[in-house]
């Protein structure tokens, strides 16, 4: 059992019992981790309100090295989530965050960039921003951290690179953009517009070009359907968010 510090977002809380919840936290420096915080419900409890979803803190915990779950012993509140003042889809979106996070991610397997652009995301969310592109953006990101980005601009069946004109095919199971030829025979395959290719490749390149990016309708919604329909396949569901975020294909 050891003693660590990180920064932390609260992704979920349950109670546990009468004082206690039990805290999901992805943290910058452990990745996900699970914690009981003893007393947590108390009106003047030992976290204040370093609690709730989607705060960031600074937490102590003790790391217990076997099944068990760790115990949170200090949370100090850095910032609150505050969207739910601006908007309901900056909140839904902000949910959004903490359900990818708590699903592509698997306990204590530290992601530190990854918290970064989550961090980064929600301060974004906490403004006035777009939220689509904002999201797509996070949703990029998370994909390329946890080693699930589709290829977009080769094959994956052969590797070589194709043309960015008229209609591509994208290969929902085998994970990316393939050429006639690695089509053939390929299962859960969709013909995409060369825009909505050109858009993942451009909200998932490392530079910030993405912000330049104008989506119009069209575009978004033929994109969210591509992608709403590889994030179902990766989880094994539909994420939950998705009913309450319509606003990303409009
Ligand atoms: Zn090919």
């Amino acid at each position: 059992m050891s003693t660590e510090k990180s920064l932390a977002i609260v992704l979920r809380l349950v109670e546990f019992s009468e004082t206690s919840v039990i805290a999901t936290l992805f943290t910058e420096d452990f990745g996900k981790i699970s914690a009981l915080a003893k007393g947590a419900r108390r009106p003047k409890g030992p976290f204040e309100a370093a609690l709730d979803l989607l705060a960031v803190c600074r937490i102590v915990f003790l790391h217990k090295s076997s099944d068990a779950l760790d115990l949170l012993t200090e949370a100090k509140l850095e910032r609150r989530f505050r969207a739910a003042t601006r908007n309901l889809s900056h909140l839904y979106a902000g949910y959004y965050v903490a359900e990818l996070l708590q699903d592509l991610t698997d306990d204590g397997d530290p992601h530190p960039q990854l918290f970064q652009a989550a961090n980064q995301t929600l301060i974004e969310l906490d403004d006035a921003c777009d939220v689509a592109t904002t999201v797509l953006r996070f949703e990029m990101i998370a994909l390329h951290e946890v080693g699930h980005l589709p290829s977009f601009d080769r094959c994956v069946g052969c590797g070589n690179e194709l043309s960015m004109e008229g209609r591509i095919a994208f290969g929902q199971l085998a994970g990316g953009v393939l050429c006639p030829q690695c089509r053939v025979g390929q299962r859960q395959v969709v013909s995409v517009s060369a825009g909505v290719i050109r858009a993942f490749r451009c909200f998932s390149d490392p530079n910030d070009s993405w912000r330049r990016m104008e989506l119009d309708r069209g575009l978004r919604g033929e994109l969210r359907g591509v992608l709403n329909h590889y994030l179902a396949n990766l989880l094994g569901r539909k994420p939950r968010m998705h009913r309450y975020l319509g606003v990303l294909a409009e």
